[in-house]
């Protein structure tokens, strides 16, 4: 066993708390706010600590955070901020296998600062249009094209200045309001960000749209967005410079199409999206997989015991994702009597998943910084998160009031809402069927609404400034260094009561506002 480094102290006796192994020596099943970690050794800055962290064989992400492949989680918005941020974002593969294709080229074709898929206007619509298009994205500056779509010819743009004081005639058209082409700054295709950035200073607008030699719009390019482009160093990326995607997928026969077009659009990493993973559906998809495209990275799940992992190991997997009941929209414990407390799921399976360097992703159940340290404490090297990141801006669908809050939608893939999905993105799930034969849907998951949460680009650095702030009160200079401790005993935990849960939370206060940032 290693010795406790404490501030030069070397001395077996006092090492208080349980070793991991200890932690979970009696098969209890528990949670993340079942035990804590005890501090260690501080003699670093909380800035230094490294987030690094594989997310399977083959690839590394700068921060160890996933968004989950969920319809209410993850398309393009979602997966090119994760992917700025560190992270990295699965689309989801409740929509036909075009339009998940799509959204992952849109990440792939990601270039700071450039928006391919702006939204425009035709002139035929109406102030109104505008006034709630602002309503619904919070934005104001559309572009405007003869037929109202992008490859149509610009005409104009229109932006809040056009519209000010126009509140009393919603009902003009735009054609009479905009700021006609002649008049504004436009740029050809193929033009440099920095060119681009020099135009927006002098020009001092607020968008420039980027137009072919036939006057077509092709992009746009947002002041706003040329800001943010100068602030993620931290990106993760492909050896292309590309920000990294990921996409789902079930294992039926036809899903082998979509994975074709997945793979011409790009895509780094599938995950094989079942909530019990340990199937001969999904080993022959692995192996299907790794015969097909050998290049192209698989995460396997979902798996909560060893024996799950194994089988999906020794198919050929470069990843495994964990977890089973406890998403926070989930009720396959209640309904399947199946399934695995979140803590000790993550611990069998990284355990052994380790001695293969096959990398775990604790998925579900993590509510706050705390559970991501404990997720990663525990031996998995990325958390996958749904409601955390539900309710942000960059989550597919929009907001809407309740009494006075601004929510979103947020829906479990296997609540009946997800699975009967028939819109235009729309193809059912196969995540909750294991054969083509059932008929009778049992539902798994519920729907609900979540709070408005800003932009995951304000989030998600906060989560990882808070996890560097952990690390440094554990003394762990490197997420590398924290797994290194974890499986040398030098990591301490403690098992907490409920008295002793109910002491570290806020307590004995009147009211309070818990800001977290
Ligand atoms: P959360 O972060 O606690 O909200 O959990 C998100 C995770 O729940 C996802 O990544 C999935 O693994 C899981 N999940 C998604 N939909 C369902 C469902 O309908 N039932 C059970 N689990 C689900």
């Amino acid at each position: 066993m290693n010795d406790l480094k404490m501030n030069g102290v070397s001395d077996e006796n006092l090492k208080d708390g349980l070793s991991l192994d200890e932690l979970f020596e009696k098969g209890d099943g528990l949670t993340y706010n079942d035990f804590l970690l005890l501090p260690g050794f501080i003699d670093f800055t909380a800035d230094d600590v490294n987030l690094k962290s594989p997310l399977t064989r083959n690839l590394t992400l700068n921060a160890p955070l996933i968004s989950s492949p969920m319809d209410t989680v993850t398309e393009s918005d979602m997966a090119i901020s994760m992917a700025l941020c560190g992270g990295i974002g699965i689309i989801h593969h409740n929509c036909t296998p075009d339009y998940q294709a799509n959204e992952v080229l849109k990440v792939k074709k990601y270039k700071h600062g450039f928006i391919r898929d702006p939204m425009v206007m035709s002139p035929n619509a109406t102030v109104a249009d505008v006034l709630e298009a602002k309503r619904k994205n919070g934005f104001t500056g559309y572009p405007i094209t003869e037929n109202g779509k992008l490859g149509g010819k610009l005409v104009g743009i229109v932006t809040s200045r056009d519209i000010d004081f126009r509140e009393k005639d919603v009902s003009l058209k735009l054609a009479e309001v905009m700021t006609k082409v002649e008049d504004m700054v436009t740029a050809q295709k193929g033009i440099k960000l920095q060119q681009a950035n020099e135009i927006l200073e002098k020009s001092k607008k607020g968008k420039l749209p980027i137009i072919n030699q036939n006057g077509e719009l092709v992009a746009l390019i947002a002041r706003t967005d040329l800001k943010k482009a100068r602030i993620y160093p931290n990106a993760s990326k492909d050896s292309n410079k590309q920000l990294l995607v990921g996409a789902a997928i079930g294992t039926r026969d036809d899903d082998k199409i979509r994975l074709k077009l997945l793979v011409e659009a790009g895509v780094d990493v599938v995950v094989l999206d079942s909530s019990q993973g340990n199937s001969s559906f999904q080993m022959q998809m692995i192996r299907f997989i790794k015969s097909t495209y050998p290049e192209l990275q698989v995460i396997a799940g979902n798996v909560v015991t060893r024996a799950q992992a194994k089988n999906l190991i020794d198919a050929g997997c470069d990843g495994l994702r964990v977890g089973m009941g406890s998403g926070s929209i989930c009720i396959t414990q209640e309904v399947m009597a199946c399934g695995c407390p979140q803590a000790t799921a993550v611990y069998q399976v990284s355990s052994y998943a380790r001695k293969f360097g096959i990398p775990v992703i604790a998925d579900g159940g993590i509510q706050n910084i705390g559970h991501i340290m404990k997720a990663l404490s525990l031996g998995a090297s990325a958390v996958m998160m749904g409601s955390l990141l539900a309710g942000t801006s960059e989550a597919p669908g929009d907001y809407f009031f309740s009494d006075g809050v601004r929510l979103k939608k947020y829906r479990g893939m296997g609540s009946l809402e997800a699975m009967e999905r028939k819109d235009a993105k729309g193809a059912a799930m196969s995540r909750y069927y294991h054969t083509e034969i059932d008929k009778l849907r049992v539902a798994q998951g519920v729907s609900g609404n979540i709070v408005d949460k800003g932009s995951v680009l304000r989030f998600l650095p906060y989560l990882e400034c808070g996890i560097q702030h952990s690390c440094q009160d554990i003394g762990a200079r490197s997420l590398a260094h924290l797994n290194e401790m974890t499986y040398a005993g030098e990591l301490r935990f403690m098992k907490r009561t409920h008295s002793a849960q109910a002491e570290g939370n806020v307590h004995s206060l009147f009211s309070y506002e818990k800001r977290l940032f």
